[in-house]
């Protein structure tokens, strides 16, 4: 049987619109807890102030919220991209990435150097913060800084609305234009790959399926067995950073084969 990693460069070569669409593994590699895990921040807080609809209705809820996302967000702010991120950034330099979709709020992607057009969060980023009434945005660090000046649940500068991370949080609803888009991407790639993802969040873990029936050949790459490894045309069980690593390696070498040594 083929090398898993030759096989898969090989595919990254002869695919013309590669889809990549990425997890909490990537986020968890550059050292941002997982808080979903036992022991997460979520054991912590009572979820219920985290609907949307309590959001809405009560400033304690607001309150208990902003808690809650400042201790979320100091280690989004210390995080740097991994060997993962920037191989993905290196795809987008190499003319191999037509869009990299990601359930994660970090940002990191954007950090590690792909350009905004191709980058889709789907479950928005945390470093902005938005009003809920009239949707003008501003600098997460900059509202951060409210905070530490004893802010409790920070309010619109121009219209009073309040102000929420622009993160989706339980019961709001995914942005819709993002949303679209992603679908129609993954539906007309050749090539998706799905790394660090557990697959089990919806809509988004429909996505590689979506890509599957519109012909592309799927990859996974995740440290643990996903629901979807039965449909893939490759399975990849490690770690995300090293195993695209050495991914961009192979890619380039078969882009550009070393030549054969004067002794040979
Ligand atoms: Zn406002």
């Amino acid at each position: 049987m083929k090398d898993p990693i030759e096989e898969v460069a090989g595919w990254i070569i002869t695919s013309q619109r590669i889809v990549v669409f990425t997890g909490a593994g990537l986020s968890t590699e550059s050292g941002i807890p997982d808080f979903r895990s036992p022991g997460g921040i979520w054991d912590r807080y009572n979820p219920e102030d985290f609907y949307f609809q309590n959001f809405l209705a009560s400033e304690a809820s607001r309150e208990k919220y902003w808690q809650m996302a400042t201790e979320m967000y100091e280690p989004i702010k210390k995080a740097q991209p991994n060997l993962a991120h920037v191989a993905i950034a290196e795809l987008e330099r190499l003319g191999k990435l037509e869009s990299v979709i990601t359930q994660n709020v970090d940002g990191l992607h954007l950090k590690a150097g792909n350009s905004p057009r191709k980058v889709i969060e789907i479950h928005g980023t945390a470093l902005h913060v938005s009003c809920l009434h009239c949707q003008k945005r501003y600098d997460r660090e900059m509202v951060q800084k409210r905070i530490r000046d004893g802010v409790k649940a920070p309010a619109c500068d121009h219209c009073g609305g309040p102000l929420k991370p622009a993160t989706i949080s339980f019961g709001q609803s995914m942005p819709e234009k993002d949303t679209e888009r992603a679908y129609s991407l993954s539906s007309q790639c050749h090539f998706f790959m799905a790394i660090g993802s557990s697959l089990v969040v919806y809509p988004a873990a429909s996505m590689p399926q979506v890509a599957k029936r519109g012909g592309a050949k799927l990859v996974i790459i995740n440290r643990e067995p996903t629901p979807l490894d039965d449909i893939a045309d490759r399975v990849i069980h490690g770690l995300a950073g090293p195993t695209m690593d050495s991914l961009l390696k192979e890619v380039k070498e078969q882009l550009n084969p070393s030549p054969p040594s004067p002794s040979s």
